[in-house]
Order: C-alpha cells, then sequence, then structure tokens
C-alpha cells in the first residue's frame, strides 16, 4: 500500500485524515506513530500557504516520503485579517483558546454588525519528494458575534457565527460541523486533485 505522512501530533486531525486517505488505499502515518526524533518545525512564514510547506517540505526531506501538513486560522476584516496566521497564539507565546477569543471579542467591542465578517482558512501542503509542492486552500465564511455561545469545538468555534446559521460554531453538532468546515473544505479539493491523479 502506497503511504503518506501526516505531519501532526493531533490526534483528531491524524483520525480524521487516516480515514480519508483509507479511500484511496493509501496509509496514512503521523508523527505520533513514528518514533523518530523529529523536529518541530518552527512557523515562520507570513502566510497559511507558506507556514503548511515549512512544515510538509522539512519532514519530506527528513524521511523522503510525501508528506500532508496543515496550517489554519481565523481572518477578521475588521481586524486588517488578524488574528489570521497567528491565531493559536494571538494573545500571547502560551497557545490559550480562552484568551485568544476574549482578546478577539474585545478588539471587535465596537464594530457593527454588518462589519463582523470573517473566515476560518485551513491550507494543505502535500510535499513529495523532488516534486513541486501543491496546495490545497478551504474556507468557512462567517461572522463574529458580541459574545461567546456553545462549548463544543475548540479555538474561536464560540464567537464564530458560519454564514446560513443563527447560532455559533460552538453550538452547532460536531458531525455537522465537520460538514461545512474549512478544513472539510480543504479535504474535498485534495480529493478532487487525488482523483485526477
Ligand atoms: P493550527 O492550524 O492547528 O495551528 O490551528 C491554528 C489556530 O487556529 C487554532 O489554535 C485555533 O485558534 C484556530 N482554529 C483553527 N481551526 C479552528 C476551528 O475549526 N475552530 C476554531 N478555531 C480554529
Amino acid at each position: 500500500m502506497k503511504q503518506i505522512v501526516i505531519a501532526t501530533r493531533n490526534n483528531g486531525k491524524a483520525k480524521e485524515f487516516k480515514s480519508f486517505f483509507l479511500k484511496y488505499e493509501v496509509e496514512a502515518i503521523s508523527l505520533l506513530d513514528i518514533n523518530d526524533d523529529l523536529p518541530d518545525v518552527e512557523e515562520t512564514g507570513d502566510s497559511f500557504e507558506e507556514n503548511a510547506a515549512l512544515k510538509a517540505e522539512e519532514i519530506s526531506r527528513i524521511l523522503d516520503l510525501p508528506v500532508v501538513a496543515d496550517d489554519s486560522g481565523l481572518e477578521i476584516d475588521a481586524l486588517d485579517g488578524r488574528p489570521g496566521i497567528y491565531s493559536a497564539r494571538y494573545a500571547g507565546e502560551k497557545k490559550d483558546d480562552k484568551a485568544n477569543m476574549y482578546k478577539v471579542l474585545e478588539e471587535m467591542r465596537i464594530v457593527s454588525e454588518t462589519k463582523r465578517t470573517a473566515r476560518f482558512v485551513c491550507v494543505l501542503a502535500i510535499a513529495i519528494p523532488r516534486n513541486k509542492t501543491v496546495f490545497k486552500r478551504g474556507i468557512c465564511e462567517g461572522t463574529i458575534a458580541f459574545s461567546e455561545a456553545g462549548k463544543n469545538g475548540f479555538g474561536y468555534d464560540p464567537i464564530f457565527i458560519p454564514n446560513g446559521y443563527e447560532k455559533t460554531m460552538a453550538e452547532i453538532d460536531p458531525e455537522e460541523k465537520n460538514k461545512i468546515s474549512h478544513r472539510k473544505k480543504a479535504m474535498d479539493q485534495l480529493e478532487k486533485w487525488l482523483g485526477n491523479l
């Protein structure tokens, strides 16, 4: 069976990718399955594409195998695209979902209803040894709520209202979130590309 490495130590993401690739008879191996002392690649790029490519290309170079890496975040129009690539550490180096969310709510306090547009972005980079890296992007459009609501999901889900809904991503059933999310849309793009191989 063909193999692809998923550049993540996040068990949830690893599982999602494994079942996705299995449909194409490709075995997906995550960094959790590999005992090697692989480096934690620093996200020093200034776009989702650059950061995803840094991770995928570095691990691919070391293992000489095809590697998929993802980078994601929240872009808010009224904040000139912030938190963007800094989503995970918006309120400081310690990754703190709640602190990040409250920082956004505070910065958005006086922004009117019609100017609260935002989107979740997910970029997948696929690095194949001796080939040009391929990118797939998925987005989920929505608006920023005035206060948090809901317990599901993670990150900015309690303050993000996807277009077409009147509740936050954290109030939506996780199965439903997985149908409309930026990650799912990026995977759909990847699926189209795999179909062309
Ligand atoms: P990473 O791509 O796993 O590094 O995620 C970057 C950050 O973006 C996360 O720490 C969250 O703050 C935010 N983020 C990415 N995807 C989601 C999502 O589906 N819901 C809420 N927040 C998200």
